[in-house]
Order: C-alpha cells, then structure tokens, then sequence
C-alpha cells in the first residue's frame, strides 16, 4: 500500500567532476532534521545523477570521485527515522560519464551526430537504450533497488529519433524506412515503452515508481502516480500545469505538481523565486485538487540551504492545517473536455485557461474514460471521434448530454465528415482553407459590434439561419505573396454564406479552432463567444461567479460528506521574459459566489469561521469575506 504523498522536495543533485570538497559539510542527520523542520514528507534523492555519477558505492555505475562514505545510504537510514520517504532519483535519458566511455551507446541524429546543440548545457547528448546502455541501465536500477528505497524517479525521458548504428540494424530488418522520421520516431517510441517495461519489472510493486518524461498516458498502466514537471515562471509557462494536472489526476489517483524555488530554471543555485509565487503554485495545486512538491538543488559541499528550508517550512506549516480536509476530496467537474490519448496541443492550454477565467469546473479526460458523469462534453479543435469515442458519445447524446465542439473537433477520424446522428444540422463544407477571416455573432457579445478575426481557421459548414450563432465573414485576400505585393492587409469583406457557429438543442459547433486561437492570442472576444454558448447547454453550472475578476481561480474539491471551495486571486505579471508573482494580491471583502446545490454551513478554513451565504434555487450563494492570495471554505 503506497501512502498518499504529500509535501514533497524534489532535490536535484547533478555534480560536475572538479569539486574538490564535495559534501565538505553535508551531515545526513541535519539533513533529514531540516528537511523534518520544513515539514517534508516525501523526498526524491539523488542515487545516479545526469552526469553519471552515483551517489553511493557502486559496483556497476561510476561513483562521485572525491566522495566519501555512502550519501543517498545515511540519507536513507535518516530520513525514515524522521518518517521521510526517500524516492531514489535516477538519471535515465543523460548519462555523461556512459557516453564519454561508451560513444556507441549514445542517440545519433539524422545528421549521424552524437553531440548537438549547446555543449555548455546538459542536453546535447542522451542515450539510445537499445544499445548496451539498456543493459547497463538494468544492472543500475537493480543495484539501485537493493538500497531499498521508497521508490524510483526516472528521469529525462525524452523522446528523440535515434539512427544509432544499432537502431539502423533493428529497423532496417524490420523494413522501416529510416528516412521517414516520423516512422524512425515511432521505432524509437517502442525503444523506450520496452526500457520502461524492463525498469519497472524490477521495483517492487509496493514502492512508488514514476518515469519522467513519457507520456502521462503511454505508461500509465506502470507508473503509481503523475508528477507534473513544471518551473512555471521559466520555461514551462502558467499555461501549463493546470491542463496537464487536470488529465494526470484522471490517470492516477496520486499526482503531484512539481515547481521549483528557482528564478530561472533547474540549475539556477543562486535563483529564489519569492515565496508568495512558490505559495501561488501551491495555491493551483490546491485549486486542482492535487499535492505538491517544491523542487530544489543542494548545494556539493555545502548541503541544503537552511534559509529555503525555513520558508518551505513555513509555507507548508500553513497548507499542511488544511490536510484534514484535503486529503481525502477530489476535484469535482461540470465539463468534460475530451482528448485523444498521446496528445497534447496547444487548444489543451487554450481551453483550460478560458475555462478557468469563465470559472467552469472541468476535467480533461480521454476516449477510454467514461462520459456520464459531465453535464456537458466539449470537444476542443483537434478531437476526432474514433471507434472508442464514437459509441460512448453516442449514447451520451441519447441520454441527453450536451456537446460543444470547436474546429475539427467532432469529426471522424480523416476529418471527411462529422460524426453520424450528431451534427445532422450542419452541412459539411470540408477544411478551410483561408488564412484570415473573421466572424459576426448574431447578439452582440463583446463591447464593440463588429467583425472579429477567427486567427486559426477549422473548417467550412452551413446551417439553417435560425441555428446559426455567428456568421463566417471572409476577407478580401488571403493573405500571400503574388510577385508584386505582399497582402498583409487582409481586411473583412463581407459574410460569404457559411456558418462560423451553430446552435440546435443539445449540440453546438463553432468553425474555427477556438482554444488554439485563444491559447495563441488570448482573445477575449473568443472568450465571449464559447461563454455565450456554453451558458446555454450549462444553464446551472457548479460555480457562478461573475463579480470575481478573470485573473481569480474558483475551483471546488470535495467527498460525500462536504466541499471545499476555492479561492485563488493572486496572478503573475510578466516582467521581460519572466512571469513574476511578487506578492500577493488582496481581493477586497463582498464579492459573491454561488455553488450548485444545498449547503447548511458555509465555513472559511482552516479556522473554521463562519461565512455569510444564503440558499437561493438551489444553490449556495456565499459573500466572500477579504481574501489576500488564496482562501479555502468548507461547504456542508
Ligand atoms: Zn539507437
């Protein structure tokens, strides 16, 4: 039985050779009291880092040069009398010391490289685990696995094509033509789902296991639980986390976010966010109904920094009052949004993003899991309705599900045509293929009355004038090059006939690729049109609130016997190419929520102090008292 995790670190610990006074004053027993101070319960600890280095002493792998003793051994033995889970950290796609020894181990790219890209940097060579590396690899986890630790993090499974001497001699056999990169990344693909494979063979199925990396849904069936990489103020973006924990947490029952301390990025020793920004990555977690870990680097010789260790401390003295409550609630969701398994494009942020500033509680699923339990099912740009989708949508919309699709979405695999019995109001007209044109909506939606640009154009279709929502407005040109002129200027020309959005009873489509155009260019307009018609197919959504600013989060968690709702106002700002959280922002006392359903007690937490609501047609209408970065309240 592998408990919940909670409260984590995530301590990277690549070390280059040339630190002469390595773990000069690291101390395992001070380590595991701090890590205790600060309130940790779950570390992932470095056994093998991306250099190659091993962190105790190794038969197989390449040990630190200049350590001495057995570190991730003492730590082992410390934390757990301090009740620390220990996740041993191995590095499994970067291997430096392997491939300096071993050059035929390593990836080769098209152009027959081993090293590309920046040389100063720690990705300019991985490994190929169809060679002897696999091997190699085995005989590390396995030395690994008899440390005994609480599990294994592996990490640095990125995908890249390999024309390895070895991966040449395997497709070639098996008639892949090597050429065709699309066909040489999918060889490389099984080449990682059978490493994966062979890993997890060899932990014990009562430890945690997680591969960095992959897929969320390729290897779900291995790993225990979902770890969402993600340093949002670098380069992952605030766009991120929330879509990619809304589909973890459906795949496994535990997932966590994993943000870091750092200004920059991994790596960053002398980087430190602010602690409101590291509370605002928790406050989203919170919000997501998911747990967390702050991710760190300890210092070779010096150990943990003490003063990171006090404020994690003290963020998680705070969050942790809220565990009795939260531990056991899950998120709960109106919406479905529907993916394909293995994607993951831009619509996916674009849509969670809308739909968290609009305050509608979602879940991103994929085809093989149930529909039933969402009053409204949308299916954004890019999802086509295979063999698995079509049977359950089917019935959905028979029971009388509502449906709300953008772009190709909705369409048959091959995008010929829309899925039967379905769209039978719409005529299909094929893709479009413009590149700029606008569209009108019927009831005037925004603040100024005119023709709006679509930005990513979807398909071509036809309605009935009565069903029609908005109209397709072409321009006068595409917008391309004819030998004298460059038509950048591509103004509306006037509506051609076509439908750019359509109503009829429980099914609504939109032409264009709404949430892709929203994820690329945050159109509020866009905004407006998917909140028109979504307040038609949900007319009683979970949470309303529409005097809470769009930068605010409500979200709502829960179990049988109550709901949590929460409340999140503090954003980031960009400032130059970073997304900044300096402090956080105070949301001033009177503002309204209301929340489906009936509720005899509306609580702020962890206090437990009364908060006014009222009980009006079924929902709780709650006057939220001043809220400064993030408040929890319990419902019951
Ligand atoms: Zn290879």
């Amino acid at each position: 039985m592998i408990p919940k995790l909670k409260r984590g670190v995530h301590i990277d610990f690549h070390t280059m050779p040339g630190i002469y006074d390595f773990g000069r004053e690291f101390d395992a027993a001070d380590f595991a009291r701090t890590l205790s101070d600060a309130n940790v319960t779950l570390i992932n600890m470095f056994a093998q880092c991306n250099l190659g280095f091993s962190y105790y002493p190794t038969k197989v792998g390449v040990p630190y040069p200049t350590m001495k003793g057995d570190m991730i051994g003492s730590v082992l033995e410390e934390c757990h009398k301090k009740d620390i889970r220990v996740v041993a950290y191995i590095n499994i796609g970067l291997n430096h010391e392997a491939a300096r020894s071993h050059a035929q181990w390593c990836r080769v790219d098209a152009e027959g490289r081993i090293i590309r890209g920046d040389r100063t940097a720690n990705f300019f060579r991985t490994m190929c685990y169809n060679t002897g590396y696999g091997d190699y690899l085995l005989e590390l986890v396995t030395e690994i696995a008899a440390l005994n630790p609480d599990g294994l993090f592996c990490d640095c499974m990125v995908l890249e094509p390999c024309w390895c001497n070895k991966c040449t001699e395997d497709m070639l056999e098996r008639g892949i033509d090597i050429n065709d990169r699309a066909a040489v990344t999918a060889f490389s693909r099984e080449v990682m789902l059978d490493i994966s494979r062979r890993i997890r063979a060899v932990i014990p199925r009562d430890k945690l296991f997680y591969l960095n990396g992959m897929q969320y849904d390729e290897v779900d069936d291995m790993e225990t639980h979902n770890e969402v990489e993600c340093l949002p103020s670098g380069g992952w973006g605030y766009d991120y986390f929330v879509p990619r924990a809304s589909y973890a947490r459906n795949l496994h029952k535990d997932t966590l976010y994993m943000t870091g301390r750092f200004q920059a990025s991994w790596g960053d020793f002398g980087g430190f966010k602010s602690k409101a920004s590291i509370e605002n990555d928790i406050y989203d977690a919170l919000c997501q109904g998911v747990q967390y870990s702050v991710g760190d680097h300890m210092h070779p010789a010096r150990g943990l920094e003490k003063d990171i260790y006090r404020i994690i401390g003290e963020i998680y003295g705070e969050t942790m009052r809220y565990e009795r409550w939260t531990d056991d609630a899950v998120y709960k969701a109106d919406i479905g949004v529907v993916i394909n398994r293995g994607t993951y494009g831009s619509e996916q942020p674009g849509a969670a993003r809308m739909l968290s500033e609009l305050k509608y509680s979602f879940e991103i699923i994929n085809e093989d899991m149930p529909l039933d339990k969402f009053r409204l099912i949308i299916l954004p740009d890019e999802t086509v309705v295979n063999d698995r989708l079509l049977p359950k949508l089917t019935a959905y919309m028979e029971s009388g599900g509502k449906l709300l699709s953008t772009g190709f979405g909705g369409l048959l695999p091959g995008r010929k045509a829309f899925a039967p019995g379905i769209y039978d109001f719409i005529e299909y007209h094929g893709a479009d293929t413009a590149n700029s044109s606008y569209y009108r909506t019927k009831e005037i939606l925004c603040e100024a009355d005119m023709d709006y640009d679509m930005y990513n154009q979807g398909i071509l279709m036809k309605t009935d004038g009565k069903l029609s929502v908005a109209s397709y407005v072409g321009a006068y040109f595409n917008r391309h090059w004819d030998g004298l002129h460059g038509y950048y200027y591509t103004p509306p020309e006037g509506e051609n006939g076509y439908t750019a959005a359509a109503l009829s009873g429980n099914t609504a489509h939109v032409c264009f690729k709404l949430f892709t155009a929203y994820n690329r260019t945050a159109s509020v307009f866009h905004k407006k049109l998917a909140a028109h018609l979504i307040e038609q197919l949900l007319p009683d959504p979970l949470i309303r609130a529409p005097q809470m600013p769009s930068t605010s989060r409500v979200t709502l968690t829960g179990t049988d016997d109550y709901r949590l709702l929460h409340v999140k106002t503090t954003f980031p700002e960009p400032r130059g190419p970073f997304d900044v959280v300096e402090e956080h922002v105070t949301l001033p006392a009177g503002r309204r929520v209301s929340v489906r359903g009936d509720y005899t007690s509306v609580c702020l937490l962890p206090e437990l102090i009364p908060v006014l609501f009222e009980t009006k047609e079924g929902r709780c209408e709650i006057t939220l008292p001043e809220i400064t970065g993030y408040a929890m309240f319990l419902l019951q």
